[in-house]
């Protein structure tokens, strides 16, 4: 691009050169932590300017690089900790500054069940506006969470690429295409390890090309490995850039050979230039094309592409703690708004007369139906589409709820949906939130009409920043 085509002319409002804070990119600063933001950096600020360095604890004293500079705050890189917190933790994965995945194992994990207790406080008071302390205050449990907080992922999506000849998997380096080699991730389900370490060996004695992203050379893109954490199934899928796999009879035996509990393997076909993992095709190579699994007393059929929550063991307590809240005695009419494959609708199925979910996506519609289907569960109805739009068109029908349950993804629930439960008036509302700030604008809306009773964050993934939260609402009137 020439210079001819650059629109901007004077210099940008926010360039740097004309910021007034106190720090410069570059600058190495000594900094006090007073607490942690909802990424999980600690928050410090130099006359008044707020820093978020990242690896910093709070009641930390720490030097820190700065980074990156904008009008109201920077962002910065610890460098060196002048003194520590006394929850500090020595992070056991040796991989744990170079990978994007985990960002609190420096932090002791009772702890952090803390400061997620504290996050969902804090977007209460802060975006919704409600009282969380003393008289008349919302409750906020503490966080529930995990005995044994490590290898609870159920699947693992791992980038191939080549060093020196070998395939190598494992994650993507900070801010570049370069692949670095994983051989366990303290997070994931050790069958996944184990499986994936046996088939980057297996590809690589059989000469199989690893994909080059920049070039759109090779062949195996990804190993995506999920395991039934109560079955002991296992699916491995290679993910490839065409169909023809060279010696596939003898991959897929020694996958057989060597991968313990493996029941299905498969291939999806990914040809083009893109950072989404899955393309359109799906081949079962050898075995069933799905695996099971159980939350609870419900079984799913979990496929390739299908979705399912990654951490089965919390899940569990998640759904139990959203059927408490829901309050279903087994007469009830629930609606399941956001309900992907059917979990939350399926488990509620136990306690009510009928369940309707809806879910944006087809597929998973299907999936749910299946579930429901393999379950023998009969009193639930699913429709795919929009929960603002199907929701209001069951109200018109004469549809009446005793409770609406909401799952919705980070961004929230859409305003016309709310709108529609104020006009529902269903006794109670369940909403269960991977995001206490959309959690907590919503809940503002409906406080017109409905009481926070309560509100229980669960830990669903242990040493990352994501806080999961599932509030009870009372229906309270005008
Ligand atoms: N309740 C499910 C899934 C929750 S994730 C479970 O516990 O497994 C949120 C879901 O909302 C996703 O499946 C997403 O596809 C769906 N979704 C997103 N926007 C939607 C909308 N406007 N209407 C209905 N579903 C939507």
């Amino acid at each position: 691009m020439g210079k001819t085509t650059k629109k901007r002319r004077g210099p940008h409002p926010t360039a740097k050169a004309e910021l007034d804070v106190p720090v410069r990119v570059g600058q190495t600063v000594e900094v006090e932590i007073t607490g942690l933001n909802h990424e999980g950096a600690g928050v410090g600020r130099i006359e008044g300017y707020t820093l978020f360095v990242s690896g910093a604890l709070a009641q930390e004293r720490v030097r820190a690089r700065v980074e990156h500079v904008k009008k109201n705050f920077g962002f910065a890189k610890m460098v060196e900790v002048v003194e520590a917190s006394t929850y500090r933790a020595l992070p056991p994965c040796p991989l744990y500054d170079r990978c994007g995945g985990c960002s609190l194992q420096h932090l002791d994990y009772a702890e952090q069940l803390r400061h997620k207790q504290q996050i969902v406080r804090d977007n209460l008071r802060r975006i919704g506006g409600f009282q969380v302390e003393g008289e008349g205050a919302i409750t906020v449990h503490p966080t529930l969470g995990m005995s044994d907080p490590w290898r609870y992922r159920n699947k693992a999506q791992v980038p191939i690429g080549e060093e020196n000849g070998a395939l190598v998997g494992g994650f993507y380096a900070e801010k570049s295409h370069s692949i670095i080699d994983m051989e366990a991730c303290m997070i994931q389900h050790q069958a996944n390890d184990e499986a994936v370490a046996v088939v980057k060996k297996l590809a690589s004695e059989l000469q199989i090309r690893a994909y080059d992203e920049q070039r759109h050379t090779g062949l195996l893109r990804h190993v995506v490995v999920k395991v039934g954490v109560k079955t002991g199934e296992v699916m491995v899928v290679l993910v490839t850039t065409e169909e023809e796999i060279p010696q596939r009879e003898r991959l897929v035996e020694a996958i057989r050979g060597q991968v313990s509990g493996v029941t299905s393997i498969v291939q999806n076909v990914n040809p083009e230039r893109t950072n989404v993992i899955f393309g359109k095709k799906t081949v079962t190579l050898w075995g069933s094309d799905v695996i099971y699994d159980y939350i609870g007393p419900i079984k799913f059929a979990i496929s390739a592409r299908s979705f399912y929550q990654v951490n089965p063991a919390q899940t569990e307590v998640l759904y139990n703690k959203t059927l408490e809240y829901a309050g279903a005695t087994g007469t009830e009419t629930v609606i399941d708004a956001y309900c992907g494959i059917g979990t939350i609708s399926l488990f509620l199925a136990q306690k009510s007369r009928h369940v309707y979910g809806v879910e944006i996506v087809p597929e998973a519609i299907a999936d749910a139906n299946r579930n429901a289907e393999l379950n023998g569960v009969e009193n639930v109805t699913f429709e795919a589409g929009p929960a603002e739009v199907v929701i209001p068109a069951w109200k018109e029908k004469g549809i009446r709820a005793d409770v609406i349950v909401v799952d919705p993804p980070r961004k929230g629930c859409d305003e016309a949906l709310l709108a529609t439960i104020l006009e529902m008036q269903p006794e109670r509302v369940v909403y269960v939130s991977c995001n206490p700030s959309t959690l907590a604008r919503d809940l503002k809306v409906l406080a017109e009409r409905y009481e926070v009773k309560e509100v229980q964050p669960v830990d669903m993934f242990p040493h990352t920043g994501h806080v999961e939260s599932v509030a009870l609402l009372v229906y309270k009137g005008f």
